[in-house]
């Protein structure tokens, strides 16, 4: 199982101190790509590189399966931080429950009710 820690930093508080984790699929051919922390309320227009949780490639993200290319390497100015601009419908995302990010016993129980 995989176990992602949602960041806190002034990027989410800027962005309402709101989060939640997303699965980022290949729109192409279904590959899960990584899971991506998307800050804030909107649309998914850009991914920043310190939100991405899995591998990609530095400069540009291809789908290791299909070889899409699924978005370039930009400089979001406003924050002067790396981000890859998204190809138009390249990728699919599904939302994570954040239950079940939290890796406790605790948890785990609770989800079993
Ligand atoms: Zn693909």
């Amino acid at each position: 199982m995989t176990t992602i820690e949602i960041k806190k930093d002034k990027y989410k508080k800027a962005r309402g101190n709101w989060s939640r984790i997303l699965e980022i699929y290949c729109s192409h051919c279904g590959y899960k790509l990584f899971f991506y922390q998307k800050d804030g309320p909107g649309p998914l227009k850009r991914l920043y590189e310190d939100r991405i949780a899995g591998p990609y490639n530095k400069n540009k993200i291809v789908c290791p399966n299909c070889k899409s290319l699924i978005g370039s390497l930009m400089i979001y100015k406003k924050e002067n931080r790396r981000a890859f601009l998204l190809n138009t419908n390249s990728i699919k995302m599904k939302i994570v429950n954040s239950k079940k990010l939290v890796n406790n016993k605790k948890d785990r129980q609770r989800e079993n009710c």
